[in-house]
């Protein structure tokens, strides 16, 4: 069995872009093997590439996260190799905004089925190795608006609600077997998600921000490791928001 001190396995969905990719390079600089997901093969190798470049051990998946039955084998085949994976980051997300009236039923379904259900079938099909070893990390990207609702928002802040309590119920369920879930909250983040939002969508938001800027992937970057870290030991089925102390 592996020491808690040799490099670890860590599996970050989403890893192609944004906040993902910056959490996937943050845990290679820790050393560990980092296995970047995301939807297209460019993306995802591009991330591993750059870690490859760095000195690092990574590899790519391209995989729908949204495809249960795709998750489950890419799961599989990944487990067969590794033996098992020791952090696990659920970070793919999307938004399909409208108000209600105007929200369609693929905009809830989607959303949905990338942003929540993912987080369920990575973990369902991951999770089971680390309760054996006695010792895995679960970190789950939710949002701000999933504590607060945004109009406009309601299938992403009802999905971003989702994971936190399918992480408070986890955590319960493996707290005994030391496999802790947290999630961490970002509040507005500059990626290519926000980057859509006009100058005065941006000029409103930095508005509420008490630090009155929109914060980087790295602060994000930089919670999710500590969580993945042994520093993080003690703590589990918490939310922690980084958002410049916009939600207090
Ligand atoms: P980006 O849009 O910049 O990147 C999203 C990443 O998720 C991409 O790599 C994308 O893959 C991947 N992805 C999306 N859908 C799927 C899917 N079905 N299967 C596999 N991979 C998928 O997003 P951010 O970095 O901004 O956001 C990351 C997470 O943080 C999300 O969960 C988001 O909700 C959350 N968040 C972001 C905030 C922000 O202000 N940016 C604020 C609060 C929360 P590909 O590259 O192949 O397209």
């Amino acid at each position: 069995m592996r020491e808690e001190e040799e490099k670890k396995i860590a599996l970050v969905t989403g890893a192609g872009r944004g906040i993902g990719k910056a959490i996937a390079l943050l845990l290679s600089e820790e050393g560990h093997h980092v296995i970047c997901v995301s939807r297209s093969e460019e993306s995802c190798g591009s991330t591993a590439s750059e870690i490859q470049l760095n000195g690092g051990s990574s590899e790519a998946l391209a995989i729908d996260v949204s495809d249960a039955s795709a998750v489950e084998s890419a799961c599989s085949e990944l487990l067969e190799t590794h033996g098992l994976i020791d952090i696990l980051v659920n970070n793919a997300g999307i938004t399909r905004d409208n108000l209600l009236f105007r929200m369609g039923q693929a905009d809830w379904d989607e959303v949905m089925n990338t942003n929540l259900k993912g987080c369920f079938s990575f973990i369902k099909h991951l999770a089971r190795p680390m309760t054996r070893k006695r010792w895995g990390r679960i970190i789950n990207i939710a949002s701000v608006i999933g504590l607060t609702g945004n109009a406009g928002q309601a299938n992403y802040a009802a999905a971003k609600a989702g994971i936190i309590g399918l992480s408070k119920s986890l955590a319960k369920e493996f707290a005994a077997r030391n496999v802790t879930v947290n999630v961490v909250a970002p509040g507005f983040i500059e990626t290519d998600m926000t980057n859509i939002l006009s100058e005065d969508q941006k000029t409103g938001i930095i508005g509420v921000i008490p630090m009155k800027r929109m914060g980087k992937a790295l602060d994000i970057a930089n919670m999710t490791a500590f969580l993945a870290s042994q520093k993080s030991d003690y703590i589990t089925g918490q939310v922690f928001t980084v958002d410049g102390g916009m939600v207090m």
